[in-house]
């Protein structure tokens, strides 16, 4: 396989590592392992493209979906659907290789009685609350569990009495038998099984003891042969741990592990547990709620797969954390879209316009082409009449000379159809809103551009009064107008008000009535828009607002330059 959404060949120190590995015959086995405790996000999709990226560019390698179901509390079949999806939809196929680390129970039980025999592992009955106390801190070594050296016999036993529910939660553990005097705490003697007596999502009452990740993730790996385990930098000074169980258990080939940085985005929250609390306080719709970052919350916005894989590439890995611009994963998916969505128009802010010379009852349908460089997108007829909105920004009164949109006296193109000069404005008598602008039309400029050569500055888009279709519009921005959200408490405060406005009803192209749920459109002059696929209904489309037409990353790259 290959992967040909990359021109040129990727390059980062992890895949030069895979290269040099597979000089030596070393075919890259990689694994992505979401917790099944919540949805995915941006983060998850840089690792996703990352690992499955890697086995699609070399021959011989595979990538398998593992789901790291150790922790009963969290977990929820219905993430692991909903995860699957998005694998899915961001592209990436895992064949026949979907794995749970609760399938290898069993055997990290029989691991864990090996560690035991191996006199590397023993039960401890000190309480969560002593065992942290024995720990010791960065600057003072810890203390050895009065229960270390327990007798391997009695070790078997009570991990089988453990394992046969004897005990209550907390009561004991089982721990790795390293170092208490470890500079690195992750190797004072790690618990590897705890007691927690309660149901699992695939494996029901049958444990009442669970793993823990350190120890599950390493062996799960090495069950699956995986080649190169890639995670992000705070699993670095567990890298030791992941290291020794291998060695102590006397198992090869040995996975390796290698940390890059994770992926942070300015305007933005990347952590579950952030995410699950704007979920959980009701201060978004859901975890797939527009403006949330993650692929399900994308995917409703709008953002295509495609943009968000370039957007990856883009990004890269690295070894050392930083923070990127949303702009730039909206430029992303702008130049996307740019390419993809057909142009359509809509109205978000209307007031209407009368044509006097325009025939009454008269409707035309106008050519209008469906993208201005893309002929194969085809074209659409537009009706036209006597009767349309523009937007309320295109119109000013008194106009400065710059603005080159309509006011008294100055004509204008409308995008398709003709040249209007507008004349008059009625206006409420009480309150002195604009309630209709009244223009003449040249019949001769039909298309949109005159024969005579004569030129105008201001190009507006429209809709037919007498035939349109009505729509809701979701005006999304991003959820954050800070750069950092900043601490947990303060996320609530923090989020924009603006990051939602709804339009109950827009008059928008008659032609949107048929538009598909997931399709990508431009409203021109306007923005991106997608039909949103939940709530749209045959006929009755609901418009998202992917993103704006302008370009702030372009102008910041622009800016930079100069
Ligand atoms: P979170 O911190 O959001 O709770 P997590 O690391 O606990 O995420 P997992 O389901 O354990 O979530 O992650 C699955 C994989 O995705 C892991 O290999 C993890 O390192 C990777 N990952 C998670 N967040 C990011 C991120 N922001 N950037 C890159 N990779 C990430
Ligand atoms: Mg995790």
């Amino acid at each position: 396989m290959t992967d040909s959404s990359s021109p040129s060949k990727k390059r980062d120190f992890i895949r030069d590592i895979v290269e040099a590995d597979m000089a030596r015959g070393v075919f890259p086995a990689t694994r992505f392992p979401p917790e099944p405790n919540g949805c995915l996000h941006i983060g998850h999709a840089k690792s996703i493209c990352l690992n499955f990226g890697i086995a699609m560019e070399n021959p011989g390698g595979r990538c398998n979906l593992r789901f790291d179901d150790t922790n009963p509390a969290a977990e929820d079949t219905e993430f692991v659907e909903s995860i699957k999806e998005d694998v899915r939809w961001l592209g990436y196929d895992w064949e026949d290789r979907l794995f749970f680390a609760s399938d290898y129970f069993e055997r990290l039980f029989e691991f864990a009685r090996d560690l035991i025999r191996k006199e590397k592992a023993y039960v401890c009955d000190l309480s969560d609350e002593d065992t942290r106390a024995y720990r010791g801190t960065l600057t003072e070594p810890g203390r050895n569990s009065p229960f270390r050296d327990r007798t391997v016999e009695e070790n078997l036993d009570l991990f089988e009495k453990m394992r046969q529910g004897r005990f209550e939660d907390g009561a004991r553990s089982l721990r790795a038998k390293i170092d208490m005097a470890s500079p690195n705490l992750n190797m004072r003697d790690p618990v590897i099984y705890r007691i927690r007596k309660m149901a699992h999502h695939r494996t029901g009452d049958r444990w009442p003891i669970y793993p823990m990740y350190d120890f599950a993730h390493c062996l799960s790996d090495y069950i699956e042969e995986i080649t190169h385990s890639l995670c992000t930098l705070e699993f670095e000074d567990h890298r030791p741990l992941y290291d020794w169980f291998l060695q102590e258990l006397d198992l090869s080939p040995r996975p390796r592990q290698i940390e890059f940085a994770r992926l942070n985005i300015s305007r933005t929250v990347l952590s579950k547990r952030r995410l699950s609390l704007l979920v959980e306080k009701g201060i978004v719709d859901g975890w797939d709620d527009p403006r949330m970052p993650t692929l399900a919350g994308m995917r409703r916005r709008g953002y295509p797969p495609e943009a968000i894989r370039d957007f990856c590439g883009r990004i890269g890995v690295a070894k050392r954390d930083s923070v990127v611009d949303a702009e730039l994963l909206e430029h992303c998916v702008r130049q996307d879209l740019n390419d993809r969505a057909k142009r359509v128009m809509g109205v978000l802010n209307p007031v209407r316009v009368t044509l006097v010379n325009y025939p009454h009852d008269q409707i035309e349908y106008l050519d209008c082409p469906s993208h201005p460089e893309d002929e194969s997108m085809g074209s659409r007829k537009v009706p036209f009449s006597r009767n349309f909105y523009i937007e309320r920004d295109d119109f000013m009164e008194e106009a400065p000379k710059k603005f080159f949109r309509l006011s008294p006296g100055r004509e204008v193109r409308l995008r398709y159809a003709y040249y209007i000069t507008c004349e008059d404005v009625v206006k409420d008598p009480s309150t002195g809103e604009i309630k209709e602008i009244r223009c003449v039309y040249d019949p001769e400029t039909r298309g949109g551009w005159s024969k005579d050569g004569r030129k105008v500055r201001g190009t507006l888009h429209w809709v037919c009064a007498d035939r349109f279709c009505p729509a809701p519009v979701r005006l999304y921005d991003r959820l954050f107008d800070v750069r950092d959200p900043g601490a947990e408490k303060d996320l609530e405060a923090r989020v924009s008000p603006e990051s939602l406005k709804i339009l109950e009803s827009c008059p928008v192209e008659e032609s949107l009535g048929r538009a598909r749920p997931g399709d990508f459109l431009q409203f021109e002059r306007v923005g991106y828009f997608v039909a949103d696929p939940e709530d749209s209904k045959e006929g009755r489309p609901v418009f998202n607002r992917t993103v704006t037409l302008r370009d702030s990353w372009a102008k910041m790259v622009k800016n930079k330059k100069k």
